[in-house]
């Protein structure tokens, strides 16, 4: 619908000249028409001037020109930001404005829609009456008269070069910061409090290939919470980082083992949501980085192999020794035993004919329980090590590696299933190496003796629970079930009679799954050898003090 404006000729001198130019042009919406006539009739100050009044006053560059670009009107807002006056710019082209730095196609596209009686949205490079050039965002839209054909365009701009400068500037460091992390020669991930990954680097890629896993940081994770315990929930509440946490991974898909040195940050950004411009909540990220240390540590290794291959010598020798004068000790203990048995029969039948014999006899003893102290000071003790936190896998494997060459001499082969990550139990590093020591030296020989035709031990830890399991399978001849609990008491042997070192290397063996708060039992279900099954509580962090 076409109308004239009522009440035209009312308006304020200075937006007599754009009413000139338009009303006989405007097409003017039904209802705003009716708005317009009850607000005059009313005798109240009319919509229209105040719909000018706003266009005039909005503080966004409006400019209204001809089918030419020929401006025919401008706001304050356009003078203010381009510095140009009505005067000065009034039936001037549109052009003026450019910088001549904005590529063709820009202008091509902007023509190419608004001449299509479409919007053109987008961005110019535009220069001031001073020549100084800003970054306009540019919207125009044609205006059309009742047959539909444009009579006009307005241009609406605003100068975004500060805000181009800041999310330039943001875009500028979030590449810098992205680059950096690339560089890294360490793998970085930075995770959301869902665990979802939120930036990685190239060296995190490549761990998902290395590890073969799909996200590393999850496997990552569980193996960190496990191992710290409270200690991880204290951290994160108070955003508090670690530092190098040492995590050890089985081979995944045959790959070799492989040792991390983890550290985590964690820390807060301001929430970007409408919803949190007052309330200025947070969202809390954990970053973590990963360095691969494992050839150091296989080098580390070596070296630690190479000291403990002389610790176990001292200490094989020690447990020989032991095992020889606590065997002596025990040979001595049954006939002295049995003299202490004859005296008191002796006493208490008041035998005084045989008087000399019970006097010889009670030298014999009194002799006897002298040598059985003087052997029992020679007895050497098991050095004590340190309590701490202990990996199983590492003990293990490096007890499989010192008996390598026994192993390989012995024809055995070793098949070794570790759990791919394992939490810590806390123990003694020497007597858990001693313990397993033993189990696999007992299998060797269990084998050896039988002459088992198959020869392998299955060595495997997994987590369940609260504990952590390890098993020694052999296929040798087994335990008879009459002798699985008797094998653990002081001189039992199954071997052959006739050896004085026998019967004390599974009393060793409870006595140090003992002191660890362990527990052993041979697998009753397993009849192709003999399976021991040692499980081990987990070591927790203690919660950390405030
Ligand atoms: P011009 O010779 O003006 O035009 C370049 C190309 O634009 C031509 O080759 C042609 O393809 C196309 N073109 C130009 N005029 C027409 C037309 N009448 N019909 C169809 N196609 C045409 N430019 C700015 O740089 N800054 C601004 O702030 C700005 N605001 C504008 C506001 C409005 C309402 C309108 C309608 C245009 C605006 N323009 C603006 C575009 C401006 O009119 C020029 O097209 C542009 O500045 C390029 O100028 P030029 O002298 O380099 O080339």
């Amino acid at each position: 619908m076409n109308n004239t404006l009522p009440g035209y000729e009312t308006h304020p001198n200075d937006i007599e000249q754009m009413m000139t130019l338009f009303a006989p042009s405007l097409t003017i919406d039904k209802q705003l028409l009716d708005l317009i006539e009850s607000f005059s009739r009313q005798g109240k100050m009319l919509p229209f001037f105040l719909l000018i009044k706003v266009v005039e006053q909005v503080p966004i560059a409006i400019s209204i020109t001809d089918k030419k670009a020929n401006i025919l009107y401008i706001n304050q807002a356009f003078t203010d930001t381009t510095g140009y006056r009505p005067a000065e710019i009034l039936g001037r082209n549109e052009s003026e404005l450019s910088a001549k730095s904005t590529p063709r196609q820009v202008y091509y596209d902007l023509w190419h829609t608004i001449t299509r009686k479409k919007i053109w949205r987008g961005r110019l490079i535009n220069k001031n009456k001073n020549g100084a050039p800003y970054l306009a965002e540019l919207t125009i839209a044609p205006m059309q008269d009742e047959q539909g054909k444009i009579t006009h365009y307005i241009g609406m701009h605003r100068d975004i070069t500060q805000t181009h400068a800041s999310e330039q500037k943001l875009i500028n460091q979030k590449q810098l910061i992205e680059s950096v992390i690339n560089a890294s020669p360490v793998a970085m991930v930075v995770i959301d409090k869902n665990d979802r990954v939120v930036l990685d680097n190239q060296v995190y890629k490549m761990m998902i290939s290395d590890l073969g896993l799909t996200e590393p940081v999850l496997f990552f994770l569980k193996l960190l919470r496990q191992d710290m315990g409270d200690l991880w929930q204290y951290a994160a509440r108070k955003e508090r980082g670690f530092v190098n946490r040492e995590l050890r991974i089985e081979g995944i898909d045959k790959r070799g083992t492989r040792w991390y040195a983890c550290s985590g940050n964690w820390f807060a950004e301001k929430e970007t949501g409408a919803d949190a411009f007052f309330s200025g909540e947070t969202k809390d990220y954990l970053l973590l980085s990963f360095s691969d240390i494992t050839q150091q540590r296989r080098q580390q290794e070596e070296l630690h192999l190479q000291n403990l291959r002389t610790i176990l010598a001292e200490e094989e020798q020690i447990r020989s020794i032991r095992e020889t004068l606590l065997g002596a000790m025990h040979q001595i203990r049954q006939p002295l035993n049995q003299i202490s048995a004859a005296i008191n029969i002796m006493s208490h039948r008041n035998d005084i004919q045989n008087q000399p014999l019970r006097e010889l006899l009670e030298q014999v003893g009194t002799k006897g329980e002298e040598t059985l102290e003087t052997l029992q000071r020679c007895v050497p003790e098991i050095p004590e090590t340190a309590v701490i936190p202990v990996n199983l896998n590492q003990i293990l494997h490096e007890v499989v590696e010192l008996s390598s060459y026994k192993l390989l001499a012995n024809g055995i082969v070793i098949d070794w299933r570790p759990s791919s990550t394992l939490p810590s139990v806390l123990g003694s590093e020497n007597k858990l190496r001693m313990l397993f020591k033993q189990l696999i030296d007992n299998a060797i020989e269990a084998m050896n003796r039988a002459g088992s035709r198959e020869r392998s031990i299955a060595i495997a830890t997994h987590v369940d629970n609260d504990r952590v399991n390890v098993s020694i399978e052999d296929t040798g001849p087994g335990i008879h079930p009459d002798q699985r609990i008797k094998v653990f008491q002081p001189f039992y042997t199954t071997r052959p009679m006739g050896t004085i070192k026998a019967g004390m290397g599974l009393v060793m063996v409870q006595e140090i799954v003992n002191q660890h708060k362990a527990g052993i039992e041979i697998d009753p279900n397993y009849d192709q050898g003999c399976r021991f099954k040692i499980g081990f509580p987990i070591y927790r962090n203690a919660k950390t003090k405030r």
